[in-house]
């Protein structure tokens, strides 16, 4: 049977154990949505757990604090319970809060102690955009160069990194390492519990952004020593636009004063005090700051509910299934498209998304969601293509590509520009 043949498709969706999923999320029939690892879709229980949350506010006004089915003063800590499995934490070393980017501030404010010769921080010159703007501005608060002191790792060819590269930038002048779990771009996964090991043998705090990473594989923070993680939970976690992220705290290091100190993130007990002095709570729920974002915390009660139900093993492996089926099916139809693979092979180096790059890549993706395949542009030549476990089917990836190739063995492309819209 040929790989692009809907009968091929069809027999791997009929042997998907996740198959019935897909019916509990909003997708439009006419369309095949490949951008879930730059925002989810919508789940009904997401939908729900929304509604459910309004209702108590409708209902108990500023009681909704203490009742209801989750009670608001307690959510940050509950959503941190039910996404431990996820990232392998212990109780208490998780907490819901916050965005990426504000918790990657909280934990270089809290963990980044430059001391003597030991000042730098490590990143690599792959690294998202805004995890760096952190970095430099939380160098320059403490009155040090940025130009100086942060370490970028080279990539050797432009879209992975090694870590024996990464280990090797590992000197006695580097005090914390903030790396991706799954490269934004490519899709790499980083070796985190080797990188741990390294860092802490030199004496080095590391922690790893998992947006890329969290939902998509499992992690296991805790065995793996990690410092911390930061992540947000509207990727592969269908969380909904700008839902509230998560951190992870080790629990070796509770006890640590959060470097920016706020009310919520008092010892419950006493917050309601209303002490001038701040009792910090006993676990990771002392790096929450305000008040949290009840309403966009929300969904992820639905989304984290689908997770526990499906099982990440489970969603791992047809993750794995779905891209080999994609890399397998460019590389047999679009031999000399001048579209080129770029996301690592072996599975145990491959996230949740395909990477391809192509010097048309911004007009190709035009052509694409003309056609009613969402992919997902980078500058200047990426498409990302993440066909989602819990919602996407083999007979996605087969349309997806057929369309692909029509457009490629056309060159229907070359009626757009070749120019990025805003966003993608
Ligand atoms: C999506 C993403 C972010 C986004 O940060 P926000 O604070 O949620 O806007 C940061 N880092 C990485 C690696 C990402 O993929």
């Amino acid at each position: 049977m040929k790989l692009l043949s809907e009968e091929y498709a069809a027999a791997l969706d009929s042997r998907d154990k996740l198959a019935g999923y897909r019916n509990e999320f909003y997708i439009r029939p006419e369309t095949v949505y490949l951008d879930g690892n730059s925002l989810g879709l919508l789940s009904k229980r997401a939908e729900s757990s929304l509604h459910e949350l309004l209702e108590s506010w409708k209902k108990f006004g500023i009681d909704g604090w203490m009742d209801g089915s989750h009670p608001w003063y307690y959510m940050a800590e509950r959503l941190g319970e039910m996404s431990a499995t996820l990232v392998g934490a212990d109780p208490g070393e998780v907490v819901m809060t916050g965005s990426t980017t504000a918790n990657l501030h909280q934990l270089l404010a809290t963990f980044y102690r430059p001391e003597g010769k030991r000042t730098k921080i490590l990143a690599d010159e792959l690294n998202f955009p805004s995890d760096l703007y952190a970095v430099k501005s939380q160098i320059a608060l403490r009155g040090m160069k940025p130009e100086e002191q942060l370490i970028r790792v080279k990539s050797r060819d432009g879209h992975t990194l090694e870590e024996e590269d990464l280990i090797g930038a590992m000197t006695d002048e580097v005090a914390i390492a903030v790396l991706p779990g799954v490269l934004y771009r490519s899709g790499q996964i980083l070796d985190m519990e080797r990188l741990t090991a390294a860092a802490h043998e030199r004496g080095i705090l590391i922690g790893f952004d998992l947006c890329h990473s969290i939902g998509a594989i499992p992690h296991r923070l805790h065995e793996w020593d990690t410092d911390f993680a930061f992540w947000c939970t509207y990727k592969h976690l269908n969380g909904g636009p700008g839902s509230t992220g998560g951190l992870f705290v080790n629990r070796r290091h509770f006890g640590t004063a959060p470097g920016l100190a706020g009310w919520f993130g008092s010892d419950k007990a006493k917050q309601f005090d209303m002490d001038h002095d701040m009792t910090p709570a006993g676990d990771a729920g002392a790096y929450q700051i305000g008040t949290p974002n009840i309403l966009s915390a929300a969904p992820v009660i639905g989304s984290l509910e689908l997770f526990a139900e499906a099982g990440l093993e489970n969603i791992r492996e047809k993750s794995l299934r779905l891209t080999d089926y994609l890399i397998e099916l460019i590389k047999a139809e679009l031999p000399d498209s001048g579209l080129v693979v770029a996301s690592p092979v072996d599975h145990d180096r491959r996230g949740g998304h395909v990477y391809l790059e192509h010097d048309d890549a911004a007009r190709i993706c035009r052509a694409l969601k003309e056609e009613g395949v969402i992919p997902d542009f980078r500058a200047p030549k990426g498409i990302r293509l993440a066909p989602v476990a819990l919602y996407n089917s083999f007979e996605d990836v087969r349309r997806a590509v057929s369309i692909l190739k029509g457009i490629m063995d056309e060159g229907k492309y070359k009626k757009f520009n070749n120019e990025r819209g805003i966003i993608a």
